[in-house]
C-alpha cells in the first residue's frame, strides 16, 4: 500500500508541496489528495487587481494548473468544493465536506499538508455583509469585484485600508473609471513604511486624484436596499457603490488549533526549518504558517505568495524523502499605485527599535537613470542602519518605473548580513537607460555610511 499524503488548501503553498512531494515519490510510493474548498487550484491571487481592473483580460490567464491537469499530468487526485472541518491527529483522519453532495467523510492520511491560508479581516461593522462590500484573498473574491464592476457599473468607490492589497485595488478601480475614496485608522497609507515615507505615498494618491482619509475610523456601511450605499467614519459619509477592505488577514489556523498543533507567537502555524509543525507527520506551509524573521530574530505572519510557494516546495521535497530547509525571510514586499512604486524590506524605525537595535537612518534622493536621459523618474530610498556595525537593517524606496526592483539589491545585502560599508563598492550594473553612474542604492549606501561612521566609538586605549 502507498503512502497517503492529504493536503489541505489547494493554492500555492498546498499544490507546490504536492508537486514537488509527487516528484520525488510516483504514484506507486505515495498517493496525494489534495482538498479545497474553492473552485479553483493554484491561481494567483496576486493578479486578482490586475483582472478587476482589466490588464488581465481573462481569468484562466490566472489559472497556473487545473484539478484536471493535476490529476492527469501528476497524478494527483485534486477535489474542489471540499471542505476539511477536522483533523484528528490519534486516528491519522480529517473529517472533508463534499460541498456539492453536502456528504461528510473521513478521509485517512499518512502525511498531512495543512495550506489553509489567510483570511481578510471583516469588524463587526453594522451593514458589513451587505452586496457591494467585499474582501480579498481567492480567487472568487476576484472574481465577483470584477462581476459587480462589470454589471453595477459603481461610479463611487471606498477602499478601508491603505496596506498593498487597498492600494493596488484603488488603481484597478480608478482604471476602470470609478472615481476613489481610501479611508484607513492609521496616521498614513503603507504602515509597513515609516510614516515619513508614507506620507509621501498619501501624497501622491492625492495627486491622483483620491480622496485619502486618515486617522479616522469606520463605524458601519450604510445600506439601501440590501446594498452598501456609504461608509461612515467618526468624521464623515463617504457615498459608495463598492466597498473593498483591505485592511489585513488573519492566518487560518483554526484546523491546526483545534487538533492541538502549537501556534506561534505570531498567531501562525508553528513550523521548524524543514516546515514540519509540532505534530508527527502534518506539515504546513504558506499565509497560514509562521515565518521566522532573520533579522528581528522572531517568528512573524507575513501573507505574501513569494513565501508560499517557497514553503511549499520545502515542504513537499521533505515529504518525497528529500532534504530541503526554509532558512526564513527578511520582509521584503513591493507594490505600486499607478506610477507610484513602492518597495520595502528588513526593518521599519518602530521594528528595529523593537527588536532592541539601535541605528541611524538616512533618506537619498536619486533618479532611475542618467539624469540627462529622457524617462528619467526620481527614486526616494531611505536606510535603516545599525548604529556603530554599520550593518543594514532596512530599506524603503518610494519612486517611479525602475524603482522598486532595486530593492532586492538591499534584500540580498540582509540576507548577508552586510554593512553599509561593504555595499559602497557593490559592481552594480550601469549604463544611461538604467542607471545614474552612482546608482541609487550606491548612493543611500554612501550617505548612510557617512552617518554610521559619526556613530563609531573610537576605543580610547
Ligand atoms: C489581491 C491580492 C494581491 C496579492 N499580491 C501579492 C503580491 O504581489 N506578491 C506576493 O508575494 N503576494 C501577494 N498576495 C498574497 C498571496 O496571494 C498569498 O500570500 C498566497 O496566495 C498564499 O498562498 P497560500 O497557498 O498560503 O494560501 P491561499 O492562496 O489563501 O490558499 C489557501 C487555500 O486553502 C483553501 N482552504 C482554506 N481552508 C480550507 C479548508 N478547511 N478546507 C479546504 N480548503 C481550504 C482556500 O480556499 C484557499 O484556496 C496577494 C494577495 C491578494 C489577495
Amino acid at each position: 500500500m502507498p503512502d497517503r499524503l492529504v493536503i489541505v488548501g489547494g493554492d500555492a503553498a498546498g499544490m507546490s508541496a504536492a508537486t514537488q512531494a509527487r516528484r520525488r515519490r510516483d504514484a506507486s510510493e505515495l498517493e496525494i489528495v489534495a482538498f479545497e474548498r474553492g473552485p479553483y487550484t493554484s491561481y494567483s491571487a496576486c493578479g486578482i487587481p490586475y483582472y478587476v481592473g482589466d490588464t488581465v483580460e481573462e481569468l484562466e490567464a490566472l489559472i497556473v494548473r487545473s484539478p484536471e491537469a493535476f490529476r492527469e499530468e501528476n497524478d494527483i487526485d485534486a477535489r474542489i468544493h471540499h471542505h476539511v472541518s477536522a483533523i484528528d491527529l490519534d486516528a491519522r483522519k480529517v473529517t472533508v465536506c463534499d460541498l456539492e453532495s453536502s456528504t461528510e467523510r473521513s478521509e485517512a492520511f499518512d502525511q498531512l499538508v495543512v495550506a489553509t491560508g489567510a483570511t481578510p479581516i471583516k469588524p463587526e461593522w453594522p451593514g458589513i455583509d451587505a452586496d457591494g462590500v467585499f474582501g480579498i484573498q481567492v480567487l472568487e473574491d476576484g472574481v465577483a469585484i470584477r462581476r459587480w464592476v462589470d454589471d453595477e457599473k459603481p461610479s463611487r468607490a471606498v477602499v478601508v485600508g491603505g496596506g498593498y492589497i487597498g492600494i493596488e485595488m484603488a488603481e484597478a478601480l480608478i482604471v476602470r473609471g470609478v472615481q476613489v475614496a481610501l479611508v484607513d485608522a492609521a496616521r498614513q497609507p503603507m504602515a509597513t513604511l515609516d510614516e515619513d515615507m508614507g506620507a509621501i505615498v498619501a501624497e501622491r494618491m492625492r495627486e491622483l486624484g483620491i480622496e485619502v482619509f486618515l486617522e479616522e475610523k469606520v463605524t458601519g456601511i450604510d445600506q439601501s436596499n440590501g446594498r452598501a450605499s456609504a461608509v461612515a467614519t467618526e468624521q464623515r459619509t463617504l457615498p459608495a457603490d463598492i466597498v473593498v477592505l483591505g485592511i489585513g488577514v488573519r492566518p487560518n489556523i483554526e484546523l491546526a488549533q483545534e487538533a492541538g498543533i502549537e501556534i506561534g507567537e505570531s498567531g501562525g502555524i508553528k513550523v521548524n526549518r524543514r516546515m514540519r509543525t509540532s505534530a508527527d507527520g502534518v506539515w504546513s506551509a504558506g499565509d497560514c504558517a509562521e515565518k521566522f524573521h532573520l533579522v528581528s530574530r522572531r517568528g512573524v505572519a507575513i501573507p505574501l505568495g513569494t513565501h508560499a510557494n517557497k514553503e511549499g516546495r520545502v515542504a513537499g521535497i521533505n515529504i518525497g524523502g528529500g532534504y530541503e530547509s526554509f532558512p526564513g525571510v527578511v520582509g521584503t514586499a513591493t507594490s505600486k499605485i499607478c506610477d507610484i512604486e513602492v518597495a520595502r524590506t528588513g526593518l521599519t524605525e518602530s521594528e528595529a527599535t523593537e527588536a532592541g537595535f539601535e541605528f541611524v537612518t538616512d533618506t537619498s534622493d536619486s533618479t532611475t537613470r542618467a539624469g540627462y536621459f529622457p524617462d528619467t523618474r526620481p527614486i526616494k530610498t531611505k536606510l535603516v542602519v545599525e548604529k556603530q556595525s554599520g550593518r543594514l537593517l532596512g530599506a524603503q524606496i518610494i519612486g517611479e518605473e525602475g524603482a522598486a526592483k532595486r530593492i532586492d539589491v538591499f534584500a540580498t545585502a540582509l540576507w548577508n548580513r552586510m554593512t553599509v560599508a561593504e555595499m559602497l563598492n557593490l559592481d552594480l550594473s550601469y549604463a544611461p537607460p538604467f542607471a545614474p553612474v552612482w546608482d541609487p542604492v550606491l548612493i543611500a549606501a554612501r550617505k548612510a555610511w557617512r552617518l554610521v561612521d559619526e556613530t563609531v566609538q573610537v576605543d580610547p586605549e
